[in-house]
């Protein structure tokens, strides 16, 4: 199969947030796309996702900011209580996010903005995704690449960009094979419907429950009518066979035991007594991503620990950053200097972010909840998280 276009035509591996991002980006630059993704039914778990002010700088340049604002809640606080006694020993006014950062702090059911993000490709851009193509591998000639996908269907592209996540394919063949290591961490994620937990006078916006080596955390997303919550706990192994499966929600009970008792009504409303269970993995960060017209993005280039809630963010983030330096980009020889000019211009972002993640990792384990108070916590605040804006941060020649 080749692509049927005279312009360079880049091949996107992976239909999920970074993937969709970068196709619209590529779009927005004036470039013709394909997104190939393995799975038969397009979409996303049913989660709740923070969008930090610097990743919804970027959804306005990809032209889907007011689409996602629509659907999404912006808390106008942050608490961190004690875990116990659910004293609150942090408060965070998010009310002037906007007026701070240039844009807001939104949270939102995961599956609304990937459904936002297909529909604008598939609408406005005209992309097509092809689906259950699990890519196998792939090889560089020339100026083009040729990609084997499971089944032996192949496909041709100018240019490549491995959207495929965690264990990305196109990283282990092109980058190297080192596979992802567990850090020693579960998290137990799930939606209740805010009907259950009637009883429960919740505070406004996201809490979050802070003890040793454990967190809770919540927050209301689709205006309120489900509290998303996640469960996260230090353990030594994971056992399961795949990073993402369904829990019982016995599990994050039982490692939960002693929580304030908000916690765990919020868990036994749980539907079905069930929820999604993820083992976090991280990798070691890589020399380079990008070869030629190969390059990676989100997840597959630089993967971080959840605790920022910077994963989806950067990959958004990328996509912008890419889509800017493939403005200019005709040829397919110039394809391969956008790129590297791309992973130029993020190195040193996606370095701290996935350093600060790790960091926050460690930061858990021996967290005293009693110490923590407004000015020692190291957050996306004192970090410069939120000021990064995508769409104005010079790019590196
Ligand atoms: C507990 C937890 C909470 C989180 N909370 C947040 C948060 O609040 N905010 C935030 O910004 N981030 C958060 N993240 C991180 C975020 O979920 C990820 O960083 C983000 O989804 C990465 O997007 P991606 O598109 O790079 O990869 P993925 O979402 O993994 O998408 C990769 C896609 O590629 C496809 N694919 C994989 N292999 C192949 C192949 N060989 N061929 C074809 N297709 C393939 C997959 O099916 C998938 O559709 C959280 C993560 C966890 C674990």
């Amino acid at each position: 199969m080749t692509f049927a276009s005279r312009r360079p035509t880049v091949a996107i591996i992976g239909a999920g947030i970074g993937g969709l991002s970068a196709a619209i980006a590529l779009h927005r630059a004036g470039l013709a796309t394909r997104v190939f993704e393995q799975a038969t039914d397009i979409g996303e778990v049913g989660a709740g996702l923070s969008l930090t002010p610097n990743a919804v700088k970027g959804l306005g340049w990809l032209g889907v900011r007011k689409a996602i604002e629509t659907l999404a809640d912006e808390p106008p606080q942050q608490i961190t209580r004690h875990y116990e006694s659910g004293e609150i020993l942090v408060r965070f006014d998010r009310s002037d996010t906007v007026a701070r950062y240039g844009a807001p702090y939104l949270q939102m059911h995961r599956a609304d903005l990937h459904a936002v993000l297909l529909e604008h490709y598939r609408e406005h851009c005209h992309g097509r995704v092809v689906t259950d193509r699990r890519l196998r591998s792939l090889q560089e000639s020339g100026d083009a690449v040729t990609l084997e996908f499971e089944g032996g269907i192949t496909a041709h592209a100018s240019a490549v960009i491995g959207a495929d996540g965690l264990k990305s394919v196109t990283r282990r063949v092109c980058f190297g094979d080192d596979a992802p290591r567990f850090a020693g961490f579960v998290a137990w994620r799930g939606l209740v419907p805010q009907a259950r937990l009637a009883a429960l006078d919740l505070s406004p916006g996201s809490a979050v429950f802070a003890g040793p080596g454990r967190l809770f955390v919540r927050y209301p997303v689709r205006h309120g009518a489900l509290q998303n919550f996640v469960a996260f706990a230090r353990v030594d192994t994971w056992a399961g066979e795949s990073w993402s499966q369904t829990g019982d929600i016995a599990e994050p009970r039982a490692v939960l035991q002693g929580f304030h008792p908000e916690v765990h009504a919020i868990l036994d409303a749980a539907p079905d007594g069930r929820c999604h269970k993820w083992g976090l993995f991280a990798r070691e960060p890589l020399a380079s991503w990008t070869r030629g017209g190969i390059t990676l993005l989100g997840d597959a280039a630089h993967p971080m620990l959840p605790w920022f809630g910077q994963g989806a963010a950067s990959a958004i983030e990328d996509a912008v950053v890419l889509g800017r330096c493939l403005l200019d980009s005709g040829t397919t020889a110039e394809l391969g200097a956008a790129f590297a000019r791309y992973e130029r211009s993020r190195k040193a972002r996606v370095g701290m972010l996935q350093r600060e993640s790790a960091a926050g990792g460690e930061r858990l384990v021996g967290m005293r909840p009693e110490l923590l108070s407004n000015a020692s916590i190291v957050n996306e605040d004192s970090l410069g998280i939120f000021a990064y804006d995508p769409v104005l941060d010079s790019l590196t020649n």
